[in-house]
């Protein structure tokens, strides 16, 4: 059995690796401020002894014997990241220091959820790891970018100067339940609204990319990578490759729903990345042939069936 820290995991994708790591027999220290994240998320987790609930907020120095820390703390909603950024840069940079200290001072394995935000708004596509990106340094999403893309070097630099046993992901959009009804990212309103019967808002003309990733796949991979050779660190790209524009997903999701929505189109938030697909085959090779098994109508019509609890 092992005690396995997951910053900010009352979120959505901490959620469900604390209930994956708890079905395993570890002990799981689940640690959040509740910004974006819900005790509701991880309530059902509470009556299992080997369960604890933290509330801290990782900008601040947290101290536990741990073996295993997987660093998640960050609001991922470009709505909610961007409400405070000075803010979103201070809990993914000091986040990182915090959390890496902890993990040199108890000789603790650290995993870092990073994203595929660190390519920006990419010139080359898809997206391998070998890309360094195409980020604009004062634009509105870089305090989560350019935040994350720290938080990597801050990694890559504790693992060369003080031998710390590191991870890194990049993890491309993924969607799923205990996703917020109120996230704003756009899967998440579009079932909304659908299921609503809410004019669907779709940014810009539509044509716009983005490759989704159901959560059971991005926990299987991000267990797989924690447990991988201790020689490989990453980066690696986590995210299915079947790329969707925004028209299309709209259009899927009114499918599924059997809505009467009408899409309507909204403009186009400032440095919107216009693709985003990654290239899976370092993750594949690396991490025992790891790939994604849900499609994009099946976690859909899953994700629909948690968000029909909200209507
Ligand atoms: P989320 O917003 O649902 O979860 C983030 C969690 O971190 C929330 O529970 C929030 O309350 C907590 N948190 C935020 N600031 C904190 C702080 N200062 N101290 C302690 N806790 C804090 O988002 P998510 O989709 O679950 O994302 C989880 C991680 O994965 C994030 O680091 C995100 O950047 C990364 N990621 C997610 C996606 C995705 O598509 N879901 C894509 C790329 C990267
Ligand atoms: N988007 C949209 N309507 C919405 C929310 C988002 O058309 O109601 C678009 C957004 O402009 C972007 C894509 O959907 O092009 C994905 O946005 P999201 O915020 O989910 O993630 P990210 O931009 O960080 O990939």
């Amino acid at each position: 059995m092992k005690r396995i820290l997951i910053t900010g995991g009352a979120g959505f994708v901490g959620s469900h690796l604390c209930e994956r790591l708890l079905n395993e027999g570890n002990e799981v220290l689940c640690l959040d401020n509740y910004f974006t994240g819900a005790k509701k998320n991880i309530n059902k987790l509470r009556s299992n002894p080997n369960f604890e609930m933290i509330r801290h907020d990782i900008t601040a120095p947290y101290f536990a014997e741990v073996d295993e820390i997987y660093n998640l703390a960050c609001p991922a909603s470009p709505v909610h990241y961007q409400y405070n950024p000075i803010k979103t840069i201070k809990t993914s940079v000091m986040g990182a220091i915090n959390t890496l200290g902890l993990a040199k001072r108890v000789g603790a394995k650290i995993l870092q959820a990073s994203t595929s935000e660190v390519y920006g708004d990419p010139a080359v596509h898809p997206q391998k790891e070998s890309y360094w990106g195409n980020v604009n340094p004062i634009g509105i999403r870089s305090c989560y970018d350019e935040g994350k893309r720290c938080a990597e070097t801050l990694f890559m630099d504790y693992h060369i100067q003080n031998k710390v046993a590191i991870k890194i992901i990049r993890i491309f959009n993924t969607y799923g339940p205990n996703m917020n009804p109120a996230d704003g990212r756009v899967v998440s309103n579009f079932i909304m609204q659908a299921l609503r019967g809410e004019d669907i808002t779709i940014f810009g003309d539509g044509t716009q990319t983005r490759s989704f990733q159901y959560v059971d796949d991005l926990v299987e991979g991000m267990v797989r990578m924690m447990a991988s050779d201790s020689t490989f660190l990453g980066p690696v790209n986590l995210g299915n490759p079947n790329e969707f524009t925004m028209l299309e997903l709209a259009k899927e999701v009114i499918r599924l729903t059997n809505s009467n929505s009408k899409i309507i189109h909204m403009p186009l938030p400032k440095d919107d990345p216009k693709q985003r697909q990654p290239d899976i085959s370092l993750a594949k090779e690396k991490l025992g042939g790891w790939e994604p098994s849900i499609q994009l109508e099946e976690g859909l019509k899953k994700t629909i069936a948690y968000f029909e609890g909200f209507i």
